[in-house]
C-alpha cells in the first residue's frame, strides 16, 4: 500500500461503526485508517455505481468522488438503488450523495456532475487512489484506463448484461490493462439488466476496492471473472497483456 501513505486515526466511533469488518484477519484498525484515508472516484452512478458506491461509503472509505452527468429516469430505478422516484430529474451524483451521506455521515462524499471526457478526465479523477469503473459505455472507460495507466492507479473494472457480469482487477503495468481485454468497443445498445446483476457484480467492486485500500486479501489481477446469473455459475479466466496494446503497449514485465 504505497499509494495512501497516510493513514488517518480513528475516532472512537469509528472503531465502534467498524468493528466488525476490523475483526477479519489482517484489518485491524491500521486497515482501517488505511481506508478512512483513502480517496476513491468512483466514475457512474448508476446501476454499478449504485451497489459500488454503497459499500465504499458503509465501509469507511474516507473520501469518496462520485461522477455522472446524467439524471435518474423512471426506467433506471428497476436497479440504480441509489436514486428514487423523488429524485426523477436530479443529477444522478447529487442524488447519489445524498443517500451515501444517510448512509454513512461521518465520510465525505463529492458530487461531480461532469461528463467524462479525454480533456477532463485528469481533473475530475484528481488525487484518488483508485478509480471504480461503474460505467455504461466502452469509449468512456478507455479514457478512465488510459487516466488510471497514466497515474499508475488501480481500475476496478465492471460490466453487466442481462443476468451477466464481468470483473477484473487492472493496475498497470502490473496487469493488462482495459484495452489489452478489450480491444474494442461493443456497439452502443440499450441491454437488458436485472437489478440485482450488478447489485451482485458491483458489491464485488466494492470488495476489490476496499481489499485493496485495507491492503487485505488477494486482488482478481491478471484474471477476468465471469459470472452468470442464469446457471449461478463464476468463471475465472486468464488476462494477458498484448504488445501492441493501444493504451499500455504492453509496459511492464508483470
Ligand atoms: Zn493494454
Amino acid at each position: 500500500m504505497a499509494s495512501i501513505s497516510d493513514p488517518i486515526a480513528l475516532s472512537e466511533q469509528d472503531k465502534e461503526r467498524y468493528h466488525r469488518q476490523m475483526m477479519i484477519a489482517g484489518w485491524g484498525e491500521s486497515g482501517q485508517e488505511r481506508l478512512k484515508a483513502a480517496r476513491v472516484f468512483v466514475a457512474g452512478a448508476g446501476g454499478l455505481g449504485s451497489p459500488a458506491s454503497m459499500y465504499l461509503a458503509v465501509a469507511g472509505v474516507g473520501h469518496i468522488r462520485l461522477c455522472d452527468s446524467d439524471s435518474p429516469e423512471l426506467s433506471n430505478l428497476n436497479r440504480q438503488i441509489l436514486h428514487n422516484d423523488a429524485r426523477i430529474g436530479v443529477n444522478k451524483a447529487e442524488s447519489g450523495k445524498m443517500t451515501l451521506d444517510e448512509l454513512n455521515p461521518s465520510i465525505e462524499v463529492e458530487a461531480v456532475s461532469s461528463r467524462i471526457e479525454v480533456e477532463n478526465v485528469g481533473e475530475l479523477v484528481g488525487d484518488s487512489h483508485l478509480i471504480v469503473d461503474c460505467m455504461d459505455n466502452f469509449p468512456t472507460r478507455y479514457i478512465l484506463n488510459e487516466c488510471a495507466i497514466r497515474r499508475g492507479i488501480p481500475f476496478v473494472h465492471a460490466s453487466v448484461w442481462g443476468l451477466e457480469g464481468k470483473l477484473s482487477f487492472i493496475h498497470s503495468p502490473e496487469t493488462p490493462c482495459l484495452r489489452c481485454i478489450f480491444p474494442s468497443a461493443p456497439p452502443p445498445e440499450v441491454f437488458p439488466v436485472l437489478g440485482a446483476t450488478p447489485g451482485m457484480i458491483g458489491c464485488l467492486q466494492a470488495m476489490e476496492a476496499v481489499k485493496y485500500l485495507a491492503g487485505v486479501g488477494e486482488n482478481l489481477k491478471n484474471r477476468l471473472l465471469v459470472w452468470s446469473g442464469e446457471d449461478m455459475e463464476f468463471a475465472v479466466y486468464p488476462v494477458t497483456k498484448r504488445p501492441d496494446c493501444p493504451a499500455c503497449g504492453g509496459r511492464g514485465d508483470g
